[in-house]
């Protein structure tokens, strides 16, 4: 899941990393208010998951309070690479005297977290790569030993600061930015990041260190354990809407809380009309459609359990083309990796039906139930639910 800037810059905060006092706006008029709040000069910024913002026109100074809103105004009615902008971020602006790339990134060649900086930053990090490859730092972290200070003082001697360049308080240039590296790193781990991305990083003319820039991207597999940004995963609908695609699934994100996967179009309406007159609701319609493999149940459930909002599962098969067992294998295979955090319920019925359940017995899966024909498993699947959601948590009408 991929964070906003401004979102990602409020992690930036509460990991001790330096960002500057911002406010996010949804018309040219709060913004206009922003900035008065903040003080000008202030840059607007359009908050949209893709790079490149400021190429594209969607990044603009505002020297006077008069030019605010006619640039907020603008940069609302803009899309960016097929994104519609809803917000802007309105933060205080700096004299930029020089611009650094840093990230810590999941690298598949190192399967493991990757330290990337670069004395040159604010383009695209891919072209320094190219042009001049000798100017990046790469040192992979041990996830276990975590970031050691070697790792650390390679970074800050290849920014090659002046020894007597000091910030605001009187901190040297190379503490703060040796800071900003270990902030960042202790970030990266703590909320399970795949990417934290700053560019650019940067000194102003003051010598002071900031993170002009974020892109923070949450591994989807470590969504349930950071409650926190459960908002962030349910305004994420469409992302996941296209991953589902992707995968070959039939999804639509609902309202509801209890995650419905199925075998065709008309099985998985008809559950969600069942639980409807159960007294429970539903959180999506996936379709896993005819002869789905193991790969593609797991998925519909990575689908449905990224969205953070789910309180029960409900599993519905009737096994035509598509085999139970196939079905079993891949609930296993994902439940098998991944701790449950909701009750899940299993029905399988028609072709390999047995087959699938003695999988699923053999199993041994804490928190998950097979249920005997339609109606038991979304009983239980919306008495599951209630119970998550705790006593008195019911909802009404
Ligand atoms: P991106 O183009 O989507 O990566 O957006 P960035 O947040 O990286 O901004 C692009 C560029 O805008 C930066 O590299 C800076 O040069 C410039 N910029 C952003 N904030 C400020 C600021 O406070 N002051 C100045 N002078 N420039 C800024
Ligand atoms: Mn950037």
């Amino acid at each position: 899941m991929d964070l906003l800037e401004h979102r990602g810059k409020s992690l930036f905060a509460g990991a001790g990393l330096p960002v500057l006092p911002s406010r996010v706006a949804s018309t040219a008029a709060k913004a206009r208010v922003a900035a008065v709040e903040l003080g000008l000069p202030v840059v607007v910024k359009a908050q949209v998951k893709a790079g490149g913002r400021g190429k594209a026109g969607g990044i603009r100074l505002c020297r006077a309070e008069g030019e605010v809103a006619a640039a907020a105004a603008d940069i609302l009615a803009m899309s960016i690479r097929g994104q519609a902008v809803t917000c802007v971020l309105v933060e205080q602006a700096v004299e930029i005297a020089r611009e650094l790339y840093l990230a810590i990134s999941s690298s598949r060649a190192q399967r493991g977290p990757l330290l990337i900086f670069s004395a040159e930053g604010g383009i695209d990090i891919e072209e320094v790569a190219r042009r001049n490859p000798g100017a990046l730092v790469r040192t992979p972290v041990d996830p276990l030993l975590g970031l050691c200070d070697y790792q650390v003082r390679d970074v800050v001697a290849a920014a090659g600061l002046a020894p007597e360049l000091a910030g605001p308080g009187g901190t040297p240039a190379k503490q703060a930015l040796a800071g900003a590296v270990r902030a960042l790193w202790r970030l990266y781990r703590d909320v399970d990041a795949t990417l934290c991305e700053i560019n650019p990083l940067v000194f102003t003319e003051a010598g002071e260190v900031v993170c002009l820039d974020s892109k923070v991207t949450i591994d989807d597999n470590a969504l349930y354990r950071h409650v926190e940004l459960k908002a962030e995963a349910a305004a994420g609908a469409e992302d996941r809407e296209a991953r589902a695609r992707q995968a070959g699934l039939a999804f639509v994100a609902l309202d509801g809380d209890i995650g419905v996967l199925g075998n065709g179009a008309g099985l998985v309406m008809s559950t969600i009309d069942q639980i409807a007159a159960a007294g429970g609701s539903a959180a999506d319609f996936c379709d896993i459609g005819g002869g789905a493999r193991a790969e593609v149940v797991a998925a519909a459930l990575d689908v449905i359990l990224s969205m953070g909002t789910v309180s029960a599962l409900l599993v519905s098969i009737f096994g035509g083309i598509t085999r139970c067992d196939e079905v079993a294998r891949g609930l296993v295979q994902v439940f098998g990796q991944a701790r449950l955090d909701v009750p899940v319920v299993v029905r399988l019925d028609g072709n390999a039906a047995a087959e699938g359940r003695a999988v699923l017995a053999g199993a041994r899966l804490p928190g998950l139930t097979v249920a005997t024909g339609a109606a038991e498993a979304v009983r239980r699947a919306v008495a599951g639910a209630a119970a998550q959601a705790g006593p008195g948590a019911r909802r009404e009408g």
